[in-house]
């Protein structure tokens, strides 16, 4: 046991920030390299070929071993260090590197890039555990981590971290679980003049549908949400509309309540008006489940201790406050996770914007970030070398997954 847990620095806790900041600081100048790389370079979720080439080739040049396409993902890596893997804990670092259409980096995926990749290369030579490095690509469209939960890619692990650029420096909030939903009405197309009697009208069961989901609210938590669009509402006014579809994007404080009584009421609601007009119905998830996210207390206190040394006011944000939706909800229930924000400007742009593209590679950013990767990687270290830390870690893992379902009937 090499350091104090308790936040307050003391001798060889300072001595352990003092060594592991030096080293982000000689690795900042390569940090800053990819930052901008990837912010220069935007591509899509599932297109980021250049940001894997560019990520992977860093950490092998540090002697990870790297693995490129797992979970049948072609843009995702996991690299892992000492190669062959060393003993526990197994402290993973998430790198998240798609940008948006049109706008580039507006949600500032480069800079988590960048904070991680410093963080494992930051500890490397601690000497003890493993550091995983995960490539996650597609946080903004399908999820990129939820198919790697699936595959068992974060099984084993002791901790899962990663911090996001934003408009304040914060630990704690959590997320919406989401499960997306298509509905698609078959009827009868007829003249709408001359025969309507002769059609089924698809149209009419969609807007039923409607009307019946927002009669829905009221008796829901509040905290659910269920925005919903027409992507195919007929094609000509003097025709019976024979096909309608819609897509619903479902969202619940908590999954099982999403699963158990947000999405059945919702397709009650399509059944419902399927049987009014006659139409037949079929339905489909879009999208993956995205569970809501439980952060880990002890990993966010570490986290926020070491932001605070470092000069910043951290926000703590009651587990009630919930942003949108992210796949790192779903790791969250598998291992123990932390996403903290950190402010990168002063005021910051709005985010998904091509201003905040910008400011990602502004100088403040760029000192936020490297401060966001020494508090995340000081993180690490401690517990690297504590494994009762780690203990604790995971009790808090247990704590809070015991909490779930609290809306749950
Ligand atoms: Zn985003
Ligand atoms: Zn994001």
């Amino acid at each position: 046991m090499e350091t104090t847990d308790d936040g307050t620095g003391g001798g060889a806790g300072d001595e352990l920030r003092w060594r592991v900041g030096e080293r982000v600081r000689a690795l900042a100048p390569r940090l800053t390299e990819v930052a901008r790389f990837l912010k220069e370079h935007p591509e899509v979720g599932h297109q980021e070929y250049e940001a894997q080439r560019f990520l992977c080739s860093v950490l092998e040049e540090a002697g990870f071993a790297v693995e490129r396409g797992v979970a049948g993902l072609p843009t995702s890596f996991r690299a892992e260090y000492p190669p062959g893997g060393g003993g526990r804990p197994r402290i993973a670092f998430l790198a998240e590197y798609d940008a948006l259409p049109e706008i580039g980096h507006g949600c500032g995926h480069n800079l988590i890039a960048a904070i991680s990749l410093g963080a494992a290369l930051a500890l490397r030579d601690e000497g003890c555990g493993t550091l995983v490095v995960l490539g996650t690509p597609a946080e903004e469209t399908t999820g990129g981590k939820i198919a790697m939960c699936e595959a068992g890619v974060f099984d084993g692990l002791d901790a899962a971290m990663l911090v996001h650029p934003g408009w304040r420096t914060s630990v704690g909030g959590s997320s919406l679980a989401s499960h997306p939903v298509e509905i698609e009405f078959f009827g009868r197309a007829a003249h709408a003049a001359a025969a309507p009697e002769k059609g089924i009208n698809a149209l009419d069961a969609l807007l039923l549908t409607f009307q019946a989901v927002h009669a829905l609210r009221p008796r829901l938590d509040p905290a659910v949400r269920l925005p919903g669009i027409i992507l195919d509402g007929g094609t000509a006014p003097n025709v019976v509309p024979d096909y309608t579809r819609a897509r619903f994007s479902l969202r619940a404080a908590d999954a099982r309540y999403l699963e158990e009584v947000v999405v059945p009421a919702v397709l009650d609601c399509a059944r419902g008006a399927a049987q009014a007009t006659g139409c037949r119905l079929e339905w489909r998830f879009y999208e993956p489940l995205f569970l809501d996210m439980r952060e880990n207390q002890v990993l966010a206190r570490l986290f926020a201790d070491e932001m605070r040394h470092l000069g910043y006011e951290v926000q703590e944000l009651p587990p009630a406050m919930r942003g949108g939706s992210t796949d790192v909800g779903n790791v969250s229930h598998r291992v123990p996770a932390v996403q903290p924000s950190v402010a990168i400007g002063d005021p910051p742009p709005p985010g998904h914007t091509r201003e905040f593209a910008e400011a990602t590679v502004s100088e403040p950013a760029l000192r936020a970030m490297l401060d966001a990767c020494t508090a995340l990687a000081v993180t690490g270290a401690r517990l690297l070398h504590d494994a009762g830390l780690v203990q604790e870690v995971w009790q808090a893992w247990h704590q809070g997954m015991r909490e779930s379902s609290r809306t749950t009937p």
